[in-house]
C-alpha cells in the first residue's frame, strides 16, 4: 500500500506532538521540517535568564525523534503553494498529501521607534540568553560608576504584565540581588519597573487574582506601572505618556504576531494578531468561504479562541493528528471543540498563580504542580533517562 506523506512545519510544541503522534502510524510517511535543530521549551525561558540551577529550555530534535519514523529536514520554509501541495525550502522543494502548518508565532514591535533595534526579548533561548549576560555586565560595569551612571545602567524595564513579563520581572528581582551581592554593588542603586498598558497585571485573571500577584511581585522589589503605553525608546531613554526614564535595559513582552511564513502562503484569511482563519477541522479557510483541504492550521498560528498557549498547540496536535489518521484510511473527519485551559503563572523563582475555572491557589504549591507539569511534558516527549538528565545533569549557571 502506498503510504500518505504528512509534512509538518515547524519544529515547536504542535509540530512535535502531531509528528510523534502520527509516527505511529505505519500507513503514513511523516516528515518534520524546522528551521531550529532544537525543541525550544518557551516556559523555560525565565528560568534561564533568572537564578534557576535547572532551566530547561531547549532540547535537540535529534534525540526527541530518535529511532521514530520521522524524517527530520533543518531548512527554513519559504512558502507553501496548499493547492498543489507544494513545500519550498531554499532551492528545494517537497510534495505532501497532507500539510501541518505549525510555525508559531514573533515578536511585534508595532513599528515603535527604536524598539525593535534597542530592546531586550523573550522568544528564544538565544534572547534569554543575550538578556542575562546583558544583565551581567550591567552590574559587572557599573559596580564602581558614578552615581547618576549607574542609575540608568541598573534600571531594568520589562514592558508587558502579560504571563511573560510578570514571570520575567519576579526573576530579575531575585537575579539581582544575587548580582548586587556578587559584584558589590548598593541594592538601592537597582531598579526593576514592570509597566502595563492594562489598568493591572494579568489583565486575564481576576482582579483579585491580580491583586495577589501585584502583591507579590511588589514583596520581591518590582515597581509596577500600569496605564501605560510605550512610545519611544532610544537605549537610554524609554518614553511613556507621563515621563521618561533613563534605562539601559529594556524588555519587550508585549506585543506577538503570527509567524511571517503565513504571508507567503497565497489563499489564507487572516484575523487578529495576523492568525490564520481555520474551519471546524482547522483546515484554513478562503475569503470565498471555503476550505483547503488536507492542510491544517495549528498551535499559536490558528485563530482558536484558545490560541497562544502551549497547552492549546499540543491539543490541537493530537486532534489533527487523530483527522489525518481517519482522513488516511477514508473516514469522515471530528470537529475540533475549542479546549479552555488552566493558567498556571509563574511570577519570580518557586511562587506561581493557578487558575482552573474558578479555583485559585498562590505560591509554592501551585510552583510544585508547574514543575511536574513540565516534568510530566519532557516524559511524554523524550526516554526517562534524557528526562533526568535534563534535570539533573543541566545545571546551567550559578
Ligand atoms: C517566554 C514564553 C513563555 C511561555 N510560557 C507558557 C506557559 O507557561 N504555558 C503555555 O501554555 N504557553 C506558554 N507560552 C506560549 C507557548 O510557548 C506557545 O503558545 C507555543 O510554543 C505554541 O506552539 P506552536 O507549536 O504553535 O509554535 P512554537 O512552539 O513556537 O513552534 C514553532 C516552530 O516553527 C519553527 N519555524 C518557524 N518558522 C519556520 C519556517 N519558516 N520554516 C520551518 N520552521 C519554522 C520554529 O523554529 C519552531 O520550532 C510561552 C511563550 C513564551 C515566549
Amino acid at each position: 500500500m502506498n503510504k500518505k506523506k504528512v509534512v509538518i512545519i515547524g519544529g515547536g510544541f504542535g509540530g512535535v506532538r502531531t509528528a510523534l503522534d502520527l509516527a505511529k502510524n505505519k500507513n503514513l510517511q511523516v516528515v518534520l521540517i524546522s528551521n531550529n535543530r532544537n525543541f525550544e521549551y518557551y516556559p523555560g525561558l525565565h528560568k534561564l535568564v533568572g537564578v534557576s540551577h535547572h532551566a530547561v529550555a531547549s532540547v535537540p530534535l535529534e534525540k526527541i525523534l530518535s529511532g521514530k519514523a520521522i524524517e527530520f529536514i533543518f531548512g527554513a520554509v519559504s512558502s507553501v503553494d496548499t493547492d498543489k501541495k507544494i513545500i519550498t525550502i531554499g532551492s528545494q522543494t517537497i510534495t505532501a498529501d497532507y500539510i501541518v502548518i505549525a510555525v508559531g508565532s514573533q515578536t511585534e514591535y508595532f513599528g515603535i521607534s527604536g524598539l525593535r533595534a534597542m530592546s531586550y526579548g523573550l522568544k528564544s533561548v538565544a534572547e534569554a540568553i543575550a538578556l542575562r549576560n546583558h544583565i551581567e555586565e550591567m552590574f559587572q560595569k557599573h559596580a564602581h560608576t558614578e552615581k547618576t551612571e549607574s542609575v540608568v545602567g541598573l534600571h531594568m524595564i520589562v514592558v508587558g504584565a502579560g504571563p511573560n513579563g510578570t514571570d520575567l520581572a519576579g526573576e530579575l528581582a531575585v537575579l539581582s540581588r544575587q548580582l548586587a551581592k556578587k559584584y558589590n554593588v548598593t541594592e538601592t542603586l537597582v531598579t526593576i519597573n514592570l509597566v502595563e498598558g492594562a489598568p493591572r497585571v494579568l489583565p486575564m485573571l481576576s482582579e483579585q487574582a491580580s491583586a495577589r500577584v501585584a502583591k507579590r511581585l511588589q514583596d520581591l522589589g518590582v515597581e509596577v506601572l500600569c496605564n501605560r503605553d510605550l512610545r519611544k525608546e532610544d537605549g537610554w531613554t524609554v518614553e511613556f505618556a507621563d515621563m521618561k526614564i533613563g534605562a539601559k535595559t529594556l524588555v519587550w513582552t508585549a506585543g506577538i504576531t503570527t509567524n511571517e511564513l503565513v504571508k507567503n502562503i497565497s489563499g489564507l484569511v487572516l484575523g487578529k494578531k495576523n492568525r490564520v482563519a481555520v474551519d471546524e477541522y482547522l483546515q484554513p479557510k478562503k475569503s470565498d468561504g471555503t476550505s483547503i483541504a488536507n492542510v491544517f492550521v495549528i498551535g499559536d498560528v490558528a485563530d482558536t479562541p484558545y490560541s497562544g498557549l502551549a497547552q492549546t498547540a499540543l491539543y490541537d496536535a493530537s486532534f489533527v493528528s487523530k483527522n489525518i489518521s481517519s482522513s488516511a484510511r477514508g473516514s469522515a473527519l471530528k470537529k475540533y471543540i475549542p479546549h479552555p485551559n488552566a493558567f498556571n503563572i509563574g511570577v519570580g523563582p518557586r511562587w506561581s498563580v493557578l487558575v482552573i475555572g474558578k479555583f485559585t491557589s498562590f505560591g509554592l504549591f501551585p510552583y510544585i504542580m508547574r514543575t511536574l507539569i513540565d516534568i510530566k511534558y519532557f516524559l511524554s516527549i523524550l526516554p526517562v533517562g534524557e528526562v533526568w538528565k535534563l534535570y539533573f545533569d543541566n545545571k546551567v549557571k550559578n
